[in-house]
């Protein structure tokens, strides 16, 4: 599925994107991304919160929701989905900020209660955790591979060429 996609893309046209509805980790999956790196370690900007994830990235997403914006002050969140089960906090406490999300889900914005970073996001319906790119340690070997919720965003965010957009989230598998 992940290949079909990446020919997708390379077609791109808007033919072929009306004929091919992919899932959610269809259009994450970005093939190449994270298979050498198995490892991943973070944390929030005072460090009193450390984490690491114990498997590759299933990709990157470009979350434009009012949620996200909120929690960045602006701009989208860049995130990296990590499976469900491969996150784990190494030292610290962090505080969950509940709500309801755009697509009518539970989510809980997961921080620093000291420093007040944005760190991840759990959400019940999930296969995956999307962690926010400027936790990780080192996040530069990293490319977005799709935008989400654009109908949410900012007239002057910028969207990256090339790549799936949709207007909210796309269906899960
Ligand atoms: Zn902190
Ligand atoms: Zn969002």
């Amino acid at each position: 599925m992940a290949l079909k996609l990446h020919e997708h893309v390379k077609s791109n046209t808007a033919a072929s994107h009306l004929a091919y509805q992919p899932t959610y980790v269809d259009c994450a999956l970005n093939p190449g991304l994270g298979e050498r790196v198995n490892e991943r370690t973070g944390g929030c900007a005072c460090g009193a919160v450390r984490f690491r994830i114990t498997a590759a990235l299933l990709g990157v997403g470009v979350c434009h929701c009012s949620d996200c914006q909120k929690a960045s002050g602006g701009s989208p969140a860049y995130v990296g989905y990590a499976p469900n089960g491969a996150l784990e906090i190494t030292s610290g406490d962090v505080r969950i900020y509940r709500s309801k999300a755009d697509s009518g889900e539970d989510v809980g914005r997961v921080f620093c209660p000291d420093c007040g970073s944005p760190l991840w996001s759990v959400s019940a319906g999930a296969p995956f955790t999307p962690v926010k790119l400027g936790a990780l340690d080192d996040a530069s070997d990293l490319k977005p591979s799709v935008h989400i919720y654009v109908a949410s965003a900012s007239p002057w965010h910028l969207m990256h060429e090339g790549l799936p957009r949709f207007p909210q989230m796309p269906p899960l598998p």
